[in-house]
């Protein structure tokens, strides 16, 4: 399965889809021609280790799970237990939220990880990451957030 890299050209600003093939291969926006080709850089020991966007070493591991697929997941069975409840099926209805919920515990376990870049938010879906990578710091993300923010002051000069 091929890589697959979510992320925001640096200089068009524009949503793009990279699918670097191999996965240490160049990384091009077709919307202004802006390449970043730091090829097998950006990896260690056979894992990614920054940013294939940016460069950031910072990188939180996430499930790659739809959360909208969750939600409905949710949603409907909510929807469905109400029903049953009103039906007077008490039972039926702790059943369905049940199913959901395996369902939701199943589907988790199987979509596998992706690394999301605390500076520019890229997305490195399906791409080689290391087991013991951690996951979402908010103290991480408080300081990029902070850096962006003074990034932007600088440059609007407010
Ligand atoms: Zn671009
Ligand atoms: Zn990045």
């Amino acid at each position: 399965m091929a890589t697959h890299i979510i992320f925001q050209c640096p200089v068009c600003q524009t949503r793009r889809l990279a699918s670097p093939d191999p996965v240490e291969g160049v990384i091009r926006c077709g919307e202004c021609n802006w390449t970043r080709n730091e090829g097998i850089h950006d990896f260690a020991d056979g894992h990614l280790c920054r940013c294939r966007i940016c460069g950031c070493q910072d990188l939180w591991r996430q499930k790659d799970f739809p959360p909208a697929l969750g939600l409905a997941l949710v949603a409907t069975a909510a929807v469905l237990s109400c029903i049953a409840w009103a039906m007077y099926r008490p039972a039926l209805a702790i059943g369905i939220l049940m199913v959901a919920g395996l369902i939701d515990m199943v589907l988790y376990t199987m979509m596998g990880d992706m690394l999301v870049c605390y500076r520019c938010g890229a997305r490195h879906r399906r791409t080689a990451i290391d087991d013991q990578h951690p996951r979402f710091d908010l103290e991480t993300a408080e300081r990029y957030r902070q850096q962006d923010l003074k990034q932007r002051q600088i440059t609007h000069g407010t």
